[in-house]
């Protein structure tokens, strides 16, 4: 069983007999085996849990049940999603041994659809990162290039599906941590408009901007992840009850005649030569496809990464108030409660969190809070505006992911700005609210993969999942 399954290739496997979700649940955790001591990519794995639901699964086939949409098909969960029973650390020691009462609502409906959850993923602490390296539990290897990081937050999600140690992963995004892992794995990865999937359960970095979202290995599976956590959850008020489409569907459309935007902005100074050479060989092939093409501006590009940081960082320091030995996860006692606070959180919290409830604070406290807080508010304000007004004009936005492809372990560790600057192109979407994919396009050095971002309008990920669809069908991924 060497193929590398896809969730089509799963549902007909298992409905034609060929396959129980047993003996497929137990390939992969063979695979697991095999490799994940080099990439790190699990922290835990949930064997009794997975085999119990390949069972059901089984049951249903062997009754002549119709089958669920996921039957049997086994998926990674990043570790700042809650699972009931099963460990959910947030790669940080403040939750080495928190065990979730509950299950987040995108899980659950994943497991309603008859997937079957393999375990949970690596990735930076409290999804702070862009490289997988803020991990208390180690960096995750980049499987296409063990030597190389594999993009973060969700470093560990976007290894595990390009390794083939899942066929699908949840990863979460707040400014590029679905996004730029899947371009440097090499993987298709989604983030939906903000609200269109609930955040009920996802342990919170940043509320106004966290959003749940899938990694696969084809843009087909990424619709059929995102149409079963899509859609209204009474247990998260900013989720929507805006309509979920049939999105698989939706991705057969011809994209002939549609619009494209290339925002001048995205392609600035900083840029790697190489990526740079393969987003203009993506754009070209849009225009093969029958595309129209425009050159656009959104004027408040260059404000985005300080923007995000201000309002990110005020979200987290507010949302990791929580963690005070108290409620949750790690105590540390000391003679007084406030030296248990300390110590719990001193011991508790690694150096890139510790950096971002300080910096939190210092935007939201008297006398700085105009400056930075309600200034970075405004501006947020601006650069949706931007998205706005691109939309009047075309119906997709196309730039690349990252302006460079994967770096090497230990490259930017030591220079915090750097490391921030890795998500430049993705964080004006996530303060905007717009969907957003990465797929993969090309590879530089003949093995660092790249990726092309398709933005869409506010709900709009039916239009932007049939633009990735058809890129892909064209040979994107080979230019
Ligand atoms: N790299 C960005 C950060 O460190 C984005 C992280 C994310 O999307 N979770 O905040």
């Amino acid at each position: 069983m060497t193929i590398s399954w896809t969730i089509e290739g799963v549902r007909e496997a298992v409905a034609a007999k060929k396959v129980s979700a047993r003996e497929l649940a137990g390939e992969f955790y063979k695979r697991i085996e095999a490799r994940n001591a080099e990439l790190n990519a699990f922290l835990t794995l949930s064997p009794e849990r997975a085999y119990a639901q390949a069972e059901r699964v089984d049951a249903m086939v062997a009754a002549g049940k119709p089958l669920p949409p996921l039957a049997g098909v086994p998926l990674a969960i990043k570790d700042v999603i809650s699972t009931r029973g099963i460990r959910t650390t947030c790669g940080s020691k403040i939750l080495e041994k928190y065990v979730p009462p509950y299950d987040a609502t995108a899980v659950e409906r994943l497991e309603k659809a008859g997937a079957v959850i393999l375990g949970k993923t690596n990735c930076d602490e409290f999804a702070m990162g862009s490289s997988n390296e803020n991990s208390a539990y180690g960096p995750v290897r980049n499987p296409e290039a063990t030597d190389h990081v594999p993009g973060g937050s969700s470093g560990g999600s976007a290894a595990a599906v390009a390794a083939g140690l899942a066929v699908a992963a949840l990863g979460t995004d707040t400014g590029g941590s679905i996004r730029q892992p899947g371009a440097f794995c090499g993987v298709p990865a989604m983030m939906g408009s903000y609200g269109r999937v609930s955040r009920y359960g996802l342990i919170a970095f940043a509320s106004s901007l966290d959003r749940i979202g899938p990694f696969a290995r084809n843009v087909k599976d990424i619709a059929s992840v995102l149409q079963i956590i899509s859609g209204r959850d009474p247990q998260d008020s900013t989720s929507t009850t805006a309509p979920v489409p049939d999105y698989r569907a939706e991705t057969e459309k011809p994209v002939k005649g549609l619009r494209i935007g290339i925002p001048t902005e995205y392609f600035g100074a900083g840029m790697d030569e190489g990526v740079h050479k393969k987003i203009e060989a993506g754009i070209e092939l849009f225009k093969k496809l029958g595309c129209k093409l425009l050159d656009i501006h959104m004027p408040h590009t260059d404000y985005a990464i300080a923007t995000y940081y201000i309002i990110a960082t005020a979200e987290a320091s507010s949302n990791l108030a929580r963690y005070d030995g108290v409620r949750y996860g790690l105590r540390v006692e000391g003679d007084s409660l406030l030296s248990m606070y300390r110590k719990t959180r001193g011991a508790g919290f690694g150096a890139e969190v510790k950096r971002r409830i300080m910096l939190g604070t210092y935007v939201l406290s008297a006398g700085y809070y105009d400056d930075y807080y309600l200034k970075g508010q405004k501006v947020r304000a601006l650069i949706a505006q931007d998205f706005q007004d691109a939309f009047t004009k075309v119906d997709a936005i196309v730039t690349p992911t990252s302006p460079v492809p994967a770096f090497r372990l230990g490259e930017r560790t030591n220079d915090p700005l750097q490391m921030y600057l890795a998500d430049i192109y993705t964080v004006t979407g996530s303060l905007a609210g717009v969907p957003g994919i990465s797929i993969p396009c090309g590879k530089v050095c003949g093995k660092l993969p790249v990726g092309l971002q398709i933005f869409g309008r506010p709900f709009g990920e039916a239009r932007v999942l049939q633009l990735a669809h058809a890129f892909e069908r064209a040979g994107g991924a080979d230019l």
